[in-house]
């Protein structure tokens, strides 16, 4: 039987950027994962950034736009299509056959600068070995674009955007069923990140380990359990830093 490692690690020294890695709760065998799935908004990038409050705005100018309705209005229906079915884009496609592509790139035509390059995210996606793959609510285009923005874009596989899902979202079953069999993802060799707690839920009904991202995101926290949540982070960047730390202490 080989050892396992886990990645409840030691504090690390409080000097070092890897401080905030250690796990605020839970633990990680690593030497099991060979398929890294990231989550893109609030999870790559700290919410700060709020990039969500944009995209949130371009969605009831479209709506206006698309309606001829005042803020309010749109506002009401945006938020009333996104409890009924996921999305706010499946309403509109559902009740105005509204065209999807239009509205994502609409939508995500917002301003990017204010997420940076994180050297240390590249660093750490370069040391971990594995593929990396993006899951995500958002589109390829746009996840592309910020992807790029981190400077992180090469060390993606590939990006399983709602278009993919056919505009399904997490934390619906359907695209995690999806995203395995489209990439030959063995779940019991798999992780997921996420900053949603609730769309960890589906990766870990599916075998997959889960880590939550609890970095106060809005709605980050909604539906928490240990029940499906196997390691709980704040910051993705120090954690994959700590990793590699960890591995190359193992093998020195
Ligand atoms: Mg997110």
């Amino acid at each position: 039987m080989t050892a396992v490692r886990s990645l409840d690690l030691p504090a690390p020294d409080a000097a070092s950027p890897a401080a905030v890695s250690a796990p605020l709760r839970g633990a990680l065998d690593v030497e099991r994962i060979d398929t890294w799935v990231f989550d893109l908004d609030n999870t790559l990038y700290h919410p700060r950034a709020n990039l969500f409050a944009q995209i949130d705005q371009r969605m009831a100018a479209f709506i206006m736009e698309l309606l001829s309705v005042e803020y309010e209005a749109a506002r009401t229906l945006q938020k009333r299509y996104f409890m009924e079915y996921g999305t706010t884009l499946r309403g509109l496609m559902r009740h105005y056959g509204v065209n999807p592509r239009r509205f994502l790139d609409y939508v995500h035509d917002i301003d990017l600068t204010v997420v940076g390059p994180d050297a240390g995210l590249a660093r750490a996606l370069e040391a971990l070995p594995g593929r990396k793959l993006i899951f995500t609510n958002g589109d390829t285009p746009y996840a592309r674009r910020v992807l790029e923005r981190l400077g992180v874009a090469a060390h993606f596989e590939a990006i399983h955007d709602i278009v993919a899902a056919d505009f399904v979202p997490k934390p619906e079953e359907a695209p995690y069923d999806q995203l395995l069999a489209e990439y030959g993802i063995n779940a019991r060799r798999a992780v997921f990140v996420e900053d949603m707690a609730r769309n960890l839920a589906p990766a870990k009904a599916r075998g997959m380990a889960t880590v939550w991202v609890n970095n106060g995101s809005e709605k980050g926290d909604v539906n928490a359990s240990p029940d499906f949540i196997d390691l709980e982070i704040a910051d993705v960047s120090a954690w994959l830093s700590g990793i590699g730390r960890a591995d190359m202490v193992a093998r020195g």
